[in-house]
């Protein structure tokens, strides 16, 4: 019997295996796909990642495809745009996440590729995990990391089903680009783009350039998402129009795919089991950002299953310790970013666009947090506040 069953070995469920391989646990890390994999993303992050993760210091070279320095945001009805400084590292899903399964690896964490998991069943004393194919696993303590279609959620209860308005459905397409065609319209700043509410519904577009490729994407709130290849291709159309895409783009990759965004499930854990990353919500509910949170997570919830492994304690009363480590280094981000979330889908943010504009300190606010790139909380308040700010200076201009 493991110590620890892991499922899924996205930035999540690798991290974790990584560290609590380095703990001196006996890990297993199933994954229904083989590594190296891609996973549809846009594919950016707060470069602060790789100072907290050291490790990924010196395999950098190995994903890296660029920072994005400048950040511009466009208003709905695309009469305004705010723009400010960033810094977001942006990967290919393939190298990055393959380079923290090869850590988790090189640590010690058995890697079971191209296996399913079908059913967890928790037992008083242990787990076990059936494989498609008719294998079974078991370990003393399993960790869903199987992103956003978790069936750890749905077999342990923790979360049924995303109701389809706490989740956006996305297209994205990872466009081949020349060097030239990159720096002519991104700049070597690799200005990344955002567009509010495209279309009036709830949700983004968004353009990632990087070293030889354009991430293009369209994320849309589940209830609004009705045809969403099509409302993709007429973006694609947009893009192309104001040369903010090469016409000759290639567009015959674009994927469809979930993300949570509506902040984390109540509960994350259970007797003998964690939920990690997607699984349990922990994206960003403004820029559907999940990949620091999961790696966050993972670190949290290793040295939880450590201890209580230790102490040969594994109810979900022990386990909860986990949920107020995440809840209080980043629950109350959660909430900002949800609470922007709303502004931003308001029928003011035109308004507030207008507004932002007049002032460079709205502006890198913004295009930071649209980023991932600030490395603490939206401060919604101080945004709040220094909006009052530039209307009362404004009102006095007059
Ligand atoms: C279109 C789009 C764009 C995004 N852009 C960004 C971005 O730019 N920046 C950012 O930070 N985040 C972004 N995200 C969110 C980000 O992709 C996720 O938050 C992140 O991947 C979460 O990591 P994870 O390890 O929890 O899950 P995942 O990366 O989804 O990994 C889950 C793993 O579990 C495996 N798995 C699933 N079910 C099973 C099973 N039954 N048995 C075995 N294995 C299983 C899968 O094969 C997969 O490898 C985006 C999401 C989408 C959909």
């Amino acid at each position: 019997m493991y110590d620890v069953v892991v499922i899924g070995a996205g930035p999540g469920g690798a991290t974790v295996s990584r560290s609590m391989a380095k703990l001196g646990l006996d890990v297993c890390m199933i994954d229904k796909d083989t590594f190296p994999r891609d996973k549809p993303c846009g594919g950016g992050f707060s470069r602060t990642i790789i100072d907290e993760f050291a490790y990924l210091k010196p395999r950098a070279p190995d994903f890296m495809k660029g920072v994005a320095k400048v950040g511009v945001i466009h208003s709905p009805n695309r009469q305004v745009v705010l723009e400010g400084k960033v810094d977001m590292a942006v990967t290919l899903r393939a190298d990055f996440d393959n380079v923290l399964f090869e850590e988790a690896v090189s640590a010690g964490s058995l890697p079971l590729n191209g296996r399913r998991a079908k059913k967890v069943i928790i037992h008083d004393d242990c787990v076990t995990i059936d494989l498609a194919g008719g294998k079974s696993v078991q370990g003393k303590v399993v960790i869903g990391a199987d992103g956003v279609t978790s069936m750890v959620a749905r077999e342990t209860q923790l979360n049924k089903r995303w109701p389809s308005s706490s989740i956006s459905a996305c297209r994205v397409c990872e466009v081949p680009a020349s060097t030239q065609d990159i720096l002519d319209r991104y700049t070597d700043d690799l200005k990344y783009h955002f567009f509010a509410n495209l279309g009036g519904q709830p949700g983004y577009g968004w353009i990632f350039p990087k070293e030889d490729t354009i991430n293009v994407g369209l994320g849309i709130v589940g209830t609004h998402a009705q045809g969403l290849p099509s409302k993709f291709d007429a973006f694609v159309r947009f893009l192309k129009m104001k040369d903010l895409l090469p016409q000759t783009s290639d567009l015959s990759g674009a994927e469809g795919a979930l993300v949570p965004t509506a902040g984390p499930i109540k509960q994350t854990v259970a007797d003998r089991c964690i939920l990690l990353g997607d699984s349990a919500g922990h994206v960003s509910p403004l820029t559907g950002g999940g990949i620091a949170y999961a790696m966050k997570a993972a670190r949290f919830a290793a040295h939880v299953v450590a201890s209580a492994l230790e102490n040969n304690s594994l109810d979900a009363v022990t386990l909860s310790k986990y949920q107020h480590l995440w809840q209080s280094h980043f629950g109350d981000e959660f909430r900002n970013q949800l609470l922007a979330q709303k502004i931003f889908t308001s029928p003011f943010t035109d308004l507030l666009f207008h507004i932002g504009s007049k002032d460079e300190k709205i502006q890198e606010i913004v295009s930071e947090s649209m980023a991932e790139s600030s490395d603490g909380d939206l401060d919604v308040k101080q945004l709040a506040l220094r909006t009052l700010k530039v209307c009362l200076r404004e009102a006095l201009r007059l």
